[in-house]
């Protein structure tokens, strides 16, 4: 199925529940040829921009300079709500996992990793996926829909309405714990191209909400074409989910392979815009045992990966209910990493936060979604977590 295609089949509606138009997600041109149907001049579209992202507010009735008929009638036609919070977990290592039900009640799940000098929120840009990774628990889940640019920015700002970071404390991001965003929740962004970019867009606007987009990296199976697209247009920090150095074993865990096999994927890295010893790619390499962890298969990696500059995070493996794989031992993965560095890259081995929530990499998914996962001799009633 072309992107295109894909795209419309999958779209996130295009109105809530009560038939009112999403403001969030809008550049500043289009709010304005939204709201010109209202006769307001140009400077109110800018003060709503002003209260949506600077301010954070959720009603238009908050909107202290709007005149009061004028926040009547947006409160009526358009919606600023963020989603519903359905559930919130904390991890004992601060991770905290929040679900979140859309207009439509599909969920999605964002999660918040503090760490010491930074703190990083993992957003989704799909309910479930299409690619169905071997080792991914999100890739069990079928594609429901697309993400619109407003559920990816509003992901974003629910963090900051939890955080109790608005306004900004700060014109900087050193004034805020969540100074940076990662889109490895779940889905594959580059699937859903056109709503990441409205959103990163909006997000990177210093105007916007003002994350520089060298704190924002998008990791991605490997979708080729828009790759190359993504690094002309937003060009923030490039992952690639790699975890295999020949194309006979990622075709075997990463379907996707078979459509952009490696050659065609390391050549967009080689030529994505801006790279240098200090903006490297990231290659992710999740660490399954007897799969892809071999002495031999950490040699291959660096040969293959040389002249690119690059990290390879190494991930172990975060297990889930019937996944059929196991993780690598801690020796393995050490003597895989000495490989690494020896042959001169930086490997380090990424330490699994929010396990015990069931928030890291390659976790999360819907919890309708979830209970369907029913251990053996119970019913899925049983298995029932909500
Ligand atoms: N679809 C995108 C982004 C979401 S996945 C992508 O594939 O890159 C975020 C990262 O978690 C990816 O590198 C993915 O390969 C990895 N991952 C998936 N399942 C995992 C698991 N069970 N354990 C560890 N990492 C996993
Ligand atoms: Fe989708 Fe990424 Fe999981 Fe693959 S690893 S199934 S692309 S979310």
């Amino acid at each position: 199925m072309s992107i295109a295609s894909h795209a419309g089949k999958f779209a996130a509606p295009r109105t809530d529940a009560q038939g009112r138009i999403p403001l969030i997600g809008l550049n500043p041109e289009e709010l304005k040829e939204v709201l010109s149907i209202h006769n307001l001049p140009g400077f109110r579209s800018k003060q709503v921009w002003h209260w949506l992202y600077h301010r954070g507010v959720r009603d238009f009735e908050s909107m202290a300079n709007l005149p009061k008929d004028l926040r009547a009638t947006l409160t009526e036609k358009y919606s600023i709500e963020r989603p519903k919070l359905i559930t919130e977990q904390k991890s004992e290592d601060g991770t905290i996992k929040w679900l979140l039900g859309m207009s439509d009640g599909q969920q999605v799940e964002a999660v918040f990793i503090p760490e010491a000098k930074r703190g990083t929120l993992c957003v989704s840009s799909q309910v479930g996926c299409t690619l169905t990774c071997k080792f991914c628990h999100t890739g069990t889940q079928p594609l429901v829909r697309n993400l619109g640019a407003n559920e990816i920015l509003q992901q974003i700002m629910f963090a900051r309405d939890a955080l109790d970071e608005w306004p900004a404390k700060d014109k900087k991001d050193e004034g805020r714990d969540l100074t940076n965003i990662v889109m490895m929740g779940m889905g594959e962004p580059l699937y859903n191209y056109d709503n990441v970019a409205k959103a990163l867009k909006i997000c990177m606007d210093e105007d916007g909400l003002g994350i520089s987009k060298r704190r924002i990296t998008l990791s991605t199976s490997g979708v080729v074409p828009q790759i190359v697209q993504c690094g002309e247009e937003l060009n923030v920090n490039l992952a690639i989910s790699l975890h295999a150095p020949s194309n006979e074993l990622r075709s075997s865990i990463m379907p996707i392979n078979n459509k952009y096999p490696l050659e065609e994927l390391l050549a967009a890295c080689r030529n994505y815009p801006g790279l240098s010893e200090n903006r490297r790619i990231t290659f992710e390499y999740v660490m399954l045992k007897d799969v892809n962890d071999s002495d031999e298969q950490a040699h291959s990696l660096a040969n293959l990966l040389r002249a690119i500059p690059c990290k390879i995070n190494l991930i172990p493996f975060n297990s889930w209910p019937g996944s059929g794989y196991e993780c690598s031992s801690g020796n393995r993965i050490d003597s895989f990493a000495r490989i690494l560095e020896e042959a001169g890259y930086d490997a380090p081995v990424r330490r699994a936060r929010g396990a015990d929530i069931l928030a890291a990499c390659g976790q999360l998914k819907s919890e309708s979604q979830r209970v369907r996962v029913t251990p053996p001799g119970k019913t899925a009633e049983d298995g029932k977590t909500a």
